[in-house]
C-alpha cells in the first residue's frame, strides 16, 4: 500500500514526498478511507503509530477539495506541547498547499494571547486547542465556529484522564450540529464510547493492538535498590552509543534531586517538570530536538505524545505508577520504524507494579544482571511480601492512588488558568 492509493490531493502528496513518508501506517491505512467517506470514527492505537497523520491527511484533503470560509477542522488535544507538536505536522503536510493553521493553548503570558487571539480573528482553516483555552477564547466570541465541519479529538483517553470532559462538551454544544466526528485514542476506555455516543450518531471503530510497545524498542529492567540505582545509572550514561537519553522519574522532587545528583557526578542534564513555564519547555524542547542537550530528566508530562525524533535511550529510574504510563514512556523512544533501548529500575516496593505491567504488555521484560561491584539487588521472583524498607509499598496497593487522579496530575495546560481544583495534588506529580 502506498500514500497514492489514497487518491490524495497532488500538494498533499507532494508534501508527504518531502517528509519521506513513503508506506501509511497500519492506522492510517484503516482510518484515512473511513475519514475520507466522511464517517464519524473512533480510532485506537498505541503511541507513535502515526495517528496525526492519519487524522490529518484525509481532512486536508477534504479541505483542499473545497475551501470554505472560517474555521473548518477544530483539533483538541490534552497539553499545549501536543497542540503545537500537531500544528507543525500540519504545517509539513500542508506546505505545498494554501491551507492555514494555528495552535492555541494555556500559558505563556499576555502576549500569547493576543496573539493566539489575533491570528484566529484573522481566521485558519485549522485550528488546534487545548480545551480551556479554547472556552476562554470562545466566551470572549474570539472565535466563529460556525462554518466547522470536522471536530477531531486527540488523545482522547488523555483529555477525559485529565477531566476535560464537561469543557469538551461545553465546546460542542457551541458547534454545528452537522460535523464530521473523529476520537483518536491511545487506549479505549469504557468513558470513550460514552463520549462517543453523546456527541455523535453512529461511528466507525478501528483498533490496533492496544497497549503494546512498538517492536522496535528493545527492553531491559534492572533488579535495583535506591541505593543501588544511581551507579547503575551513571553507568549507562558512560556508553556514548546513547545519543539522546531521557529519565522519567514519577515525581517532580524526584525529578530535581535525581537531576541534581546527576549534576554534582559531572553529567550535563536539564529537567522538565511543571515548574518551568511555557517558554522555558518549548526552549529546552527544541534544544533537545536540536540534540545540543543529551539527557533530560523529567515526569510524565513527557510521556505522552511528545515527538522527538532519535531518542535511542528511555529511562525509567521508577516503575511508573500507571500501567499505561510505562507504554508511553517507553513510546518516545523507536518513533515510527526507529530502533530504541527502554530500561526500567525496579526496586523491591516496584516489583508488583512491574508484574503488572508485564501483564498490559503482554511480554516478559528480560532482567539484567546489576554490574558486580553493585552487589546484589531485591529478587524479582519473592515478590509479595511486604517489604518495609523506607516508607513501605510505595501506592501501588492503596485504592484511589492507581485512579485516574493520578494522570491529572500531568495536567499542565490548566495550571496557568487556575481552573483546576487539583492544582495541589497536580504539583506534587508533575
Ligand atoms: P501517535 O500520534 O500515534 O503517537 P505520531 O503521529 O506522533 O504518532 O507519529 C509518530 C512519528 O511517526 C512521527 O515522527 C511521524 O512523523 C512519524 N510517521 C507517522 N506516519 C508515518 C509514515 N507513514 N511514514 C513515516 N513516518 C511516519
Ligand atoms: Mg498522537
Amino acid at each position: 500500500m502506498n500514500f497514492r492509493d489514497f487518491k490524495l490531493h497532488p500538494q498533499l502528496l507532494e508534501g508527504l514526498d518531502a517528509m519521506g513518508f513513503e508506506k501509511p501506517t497500519p492506522i492510517q491505512e484503516k482510518a484515512i478511507p473511513i475519514i475520507l467517506e466522511n464517517k464519524n470514527l473512533i480510532a485506537c492505537a498505541q503511541t507513535g503509530t502515526g495517528k496525526t497523520a492519519a487524522f490529518i491527511l484525509p481532512v486536508l484533503h477534504k479541505l483542499l477539495q473545497h475551501k470554505n470560509k472560517g474555521v473548518n477542522t477544530l483539533v483538541l488535544a490534552p497539553t499545549r506541547e501536543l497542540a503545537m507538536q500537531i500544528d507543525q505536522q500540519i504545517e509539513g503536510f500542508s506546505y505545498f498547499t494554501n491551507a492555514t493553521s494555528i495552535a492555541v493553548y494555556g500559558g505563556g503570558d499576555g502576549q500569547t494571547f493576543v496573539t493566539q487571539q489575533r491570528a484566529l480573528r484573522s481566521g485558519a482553516d485549522i485550528v488546534i486547542a487545548t480545551p480551556g483555552r479554547l472556552i476562554s477564547f470562545l466566551g470572549s466570541k474570539k472565535v466563529d465556529l460556525s462554518s466547522l465541519e470536522h471536530l477531531i479529538m486527540d488523545e482522547a483517553d488523555r483529555m477525559l484522564d485529565m477531566g476535560f470532559y464537561d469543557d469538551i462538551m461545553k465546546i460542542i454544544s457551541k458547534l454545528p450540529k452537522k460535523r464530521q466526528n473523529l476520537l483518536f485514542s491511545a487506549t479505549m476506555p469504557p468513558n470513550i464510547r460514552k463520549l462517543a455516543k453523546n456527541i455523535m450518531d453512529g461511528y466507525e471503530e478501528v483498533s490496533i493492538a492496544i497497549s503494546k510497545p512498538a517492536e522496535g524498542i528493545v527492553q531491559q529492567a534492572y533488579m535495583a535498590y535506591d541505593n543501588q540505582k544511581d551507579q547503575l545509572l551513571g553507568g549507562i550514561l558512560k556508553n556514548n552509543d546513547f545519543k539522546s537519553i531521557i529519565i522519567f522519574a514519577s515525581t517532580k522532587e524526584k525529578v530535581k534531586n535525581l537531576s541534581r545528583r546527576l549534576k554534582n557526578s559531572g553529567e550535563e542534564v536539564r529537567q522538565f517538570h511543571s515548574d518551568l513555564d511555557q517558554k522555558e519547555r518549548e526552549k529546552l524542547m527544541q534544544k533537545f530536538k536540536a540534540k545540543q542537550v543529551r539527557i533530560l530528566v523529567g515526569t510524565d508530562i513527557l510521556s505522552r505524545g511528545i515527538d522527538v525524533e532519535g531518542i535511542d535511550l528511555v529511562v525509567n529510574y521508577d516503575v511508573p505508577p500507571d500501567p499505561e504510563d510505562y507504554v508511553h514512556r517507553i513510546g518516545r523512544t523507536a518513533r515510527a520504524e526507529s530502533t530504541g533501548t527502554a530500561i526500567t529500575f525496579v526496586n523491591d516496593n516496584d516489583i508488583k507494579r512491574f508484574k503488572e505491567i508485564e501483564k498490559l504488555i503482554e511480554k516478559e521484560v528480560p532482567k539484567i544482571s546489576l554490574p558486580e561491584k553493585l552487589g546484589k539487588g531485591p529478587d524479582y521472583h519473592s515478590s509479595n511480601r511486604r517489604t518495609s524498607s523506607g516508607r513501605g509499598r510505595g501506592r501501588s496497593n492503596k485504592p484511589g492512588n492507581r485512579r485516574k487522579g493520578n494522570y491529572r496530575g500531568k495536567n499542565n495546560d490548566r495550571n496557568s488558568s487556575g481552573r483546576n481544583k487539583r492544582s495541589s495534588q497536580r504539583n506534587k506529580r508533575s
